[in-house]
């Protein structure tokens, strides 16, 4: 190992030469240095307000859900380890990637039979569009090349995925022109539990049967849309999707890359519909967190499709597809989830949040206060002051990364009641500073 850095030097360096996530180069805001982290603690390497360590209400963007050096994905990891960290999937196979798509198969809603394991998120997104454009091409309906999305919705920074993010985010309106021109519904009525709106769904309908014969797929994400704006909205939306899809002969891509794996309550989201997708992709949570892997999994009618064609093949195989280790750990995250009542974790958080993230709803410039499974949001009226709402959640010994006008927490499914609590203190103090 080398000798530790200081912190001033690391961080000097850190805004000299590394990008981080939509940062500006140079770094202008300054990061916190994370020496370790165990359970659902961050270890700083310097103390901030007085705290050294923070609990983590953000598991990582949704993936930590078991916490970080848990035993089980650490043997997972070096036992994988020791017998190779990569071999490349071309020709060759392995055990870890075998069980986990079996495994995969098995948990995601029925129908769904053959998986590609891509290397993050935004890559799988990729695979299952590429998978909807070839199907039709393959079939030998060449029009249908086109998506059609709802606002709001969040897919990834890659090309194809960009295309299909909410067209008035700042990223998307700088790349107008350059992107696939997609089709985009208004964004779905908010609330969980709200009575669907007829009118929303006849919209839907008529957008998808007017441009079905252009179109490839429809991809959202169901009940929850995540880094787009943190909304909920009823399951019956997604129902009327796959019915309309079914009417229209279009494909229906789900992506439940934030919500797969529980967080919203269900294993995966589409259990609340009710729904089974030609076409699904997780990530995030597959690994608890512990190294970067996605999946794209469709059904056996897309396979066929797809293989009727002239180049029958899904030209898709990236250098790390199926990375052992990483799907070691995956099997291994899995098992620790299903091993658990984890349903009742999910409801446990879900009823701390509820309790915790109440008094936002006094604070003056709060518009909305959400909960919905292990996820708490509170909404401002206006862009939170980054720096202040972090200081805020820092001293009350919690690390969050609000967003726009948004201070939102998912946190590790093995946060216990305590630390529920102290994220939705930390929540209400970032909300009321930030
Ligand atoms: C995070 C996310 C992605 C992108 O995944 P990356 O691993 O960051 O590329 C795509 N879709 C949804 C819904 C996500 O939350």
């Amino acid at each position: 190992m080398p000798e530790p850095m200081r912190a001033d030097e690391l961080l000097a360096l850190d805004q000299q030469h590394v990008w981080h996530p939509y940062g500006p180069m140079p770094g202008r805001q300054r990061p916190l240095v994370v020496e370790s982290a165990a359970g659902v603690r961050l270890r700083l390497a310097e103390p901030m307000a007085g705290r050294r360590e923070l609990v983590d209400g953000m598991s990582s963007w949704w993936s930590a859900i078991h916490g970080y050096n848990h035993p089980v994905l650490n043997e997972a990891a070096r036992g994988q380890l020791e017998r190779m960290s990569h071999v490349m999937f071309g020709g060759l196979t392995h055990e870890p990637a075998v069980r986990l798509a079996k495994r995969l198969v098995d948990i995601t809603p029925e129908g769904l039979e053959h998986v590609f394991l891509a290397d993050s998120g935004s890559v799988s997104v990729e695979v299952a569009v590429k998978m909807c454009l070839q199907y039709w091409r393959s079939v030998g309906e060449v029009g249908k090349q086109r998506l059609l999305t709802w606002r709001g919705g969040y897919h990834g920074d890659t090309w194809q995925p960009m295309a299909v993010c909410d067209p008035d985010g700042g990223m998307h309106e700088l790349w107008s022109g350059r992107l696939p021109r997609q089709i985009f519904a208004q964004a779905p009525p908010a609330g969980f539990d709200a009575d669907p709106d007829e009118a929303y769904v006849r919209h839907l309908r008529e957008l998808i049967g007017r441009h079905a014969h252009e179109l490839a797929a429809v991809i959202v994400e169901p009940v929850v849309q995540g880094a787009g704006g943190m909304r909920f909205h009823s399951p019956a939306y997604v129902r009327a999707l796959r019915e309309a899809c079914d009417e229209h002969g279009v494909l229906l891509v789900l992506d439940e890359i934030a919500t797969g794996f529980g967080r919203t309550g269900a294993l995966f989201a589409a259990e609340h519909a009710g729904v089974t997708p030609d076409v699904l992709c997780v990530g995030k949570a597959l690994t608890g967190g512990y190294l970067t892997m996605a999946a794209t999994l469709c059904t056996p009618r897309v396979a066929e499709g797809i293989s009727r064609g002239e180049v029958p093949v899904l030209a898709h195989g990236p250098t790390f597809m199926a990375n052992p280790l990483a799907a070691a750990v995956a099997d291994a995250s899995l098992g620790l989830l299903l091993g658990q009542d984890w349903a009742g974790e999910v409801k446990r958080i879900e009823a701390g949040l509820r309790e915790g993230l109440a008094p936002a709803r006094g604070l003056p410039g709060v518009r909305d206060v959400r909960v919905l499974g292990a996820i708490g949001v509170v909404q401002l009226d206006r862009e939170v002051d980054m720096a202040a709402a972090t200081r805020a959640a820092v001293r009350e010994g919690v690390w969050l990364r609000p967003f726009r006008d948004m201070v939102y927490t998912m946190p590790p499914f093995v946060a216990g009641d305590e630390d529920v609590a102290r994220i939705g203190a930390a929540v209400c103090a970032a909300a009321a500073e930030g």
